[in-house]
């Protein structure tokens, strides 16, 4: 689209990405698919050579969100379960960073769950540093407590690295008024303001991950990175997605730019 590829917003410095486990598999499938891995690898490799600082949060849908598997079931507790959807995002960082790597890319694997093993402890200086020298940080297991997802974790760790804005990957354009696939007269917003997230209730991120961007002022960019270079044209600071701030859009009242979908 061409007005895409005008530059309209700030090129970040530093930047948290937050993909979803959905993104690990094929759509509608479940596990991890490398084909699928490899996307979000030559996307994101291609996007870190614009020389932004790279954080990745991985979900763990794909694989165990503890609130779905505990639903019903009284045989196992709610926390051990979303232990297991940490544990979850760990695999997925694990598929992500050999993806990576075989593509050339230095990154590092971090683990708020310590297990040496297979990654590094998450320690915020560390992060930072690794991201200083240019390698991509994969920041796996959340939060390490359960009860709260990983667009919290995300939220988190954008605040906590100075990140410039939380990228949050998703496969539509990005936040619109009702479901495009329901309601044809579904309106994509080009600009949001936190509190109209809150108060027209739109499935962005958990809303704990809203409020905290919201106190923080951290700005969330929602856009669809199966589209061929939006990786890229997010963190070059081109027109995409959804972006969601404390910023007023121009057009007041109606606090978006609609293009109809
Ligand atoms: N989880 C958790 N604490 C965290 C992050 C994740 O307990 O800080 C658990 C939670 O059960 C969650 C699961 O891990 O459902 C997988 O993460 P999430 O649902 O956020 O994955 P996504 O929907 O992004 O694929």
């Amino acid at each position: 689209m061409a007005a895409d590829a005008t530059i309209v917003r700030p090129k970040p410095r530093r930047v948290v990405l937050k993909i979803s486990g959905e993104s690990f598999c094929q759509a509608g499938e479940r596990g991890i698919a490398m084909s699928e891995v490899l996307v979000i690898a030559e996307q994101t490799m291609r996007a870190a050579a614009q020389g932004v600082q790279m954080a990745i949060v991985m979900g763990g849908g794909n694989i165990l969100r503890g609130a779905q598997f505990t639903s019903g079931v009284s045989s196992i507790e709610q926390a051990t379960a979303h232990y297991m959807g940490m544990l979850a995002t760990v695999m997925n960082g694990l598929a992500l960073q050999d993806a990576l790597e075989s593509l050339g890319a230095q990154t590092r694997l971090l683990t708020a769950i310590r297990m040496e093993a297979v990654a590094e402890p998450y320690i915020r200086r560390r992060a930072r540093r690794h991201l200083e020298k240019g390698r991509i940080v994969l920041l796996a297991a959340g939060t390490g407590s359960p009860f709260v997802t990983t667009d919290t974790a995300a939220a988190q760790r954008a605040l906590e690295l100075e990140a410039d804005v939380l990228l949050k990957a998703t496969r539509v354009d990005g936040v619109y008024s009702d479901d495009p696939e329901k309601n044809a007269h579904a309106v994509l917003y080009s600009e949001l303001t936190y509190h109209a997230v809150q108060q027209q209730n739109l499935r962005v991120m958990d809303p704990t991950a809203i409020a905290q961007c919201m106190e923080h002022d951290m700005p969330i960019l929602v856009f669809n990175y199966r589209k061929e270079g939006n990786i890229e044209r997010a963190v070059r600071g081109d027109k995409v997605g959804t972006l969601i701030s404390s910023q007023v859009p121009a057009n007041g009242a109606k606090e978006a730019t609609g293009r109809k979908a």
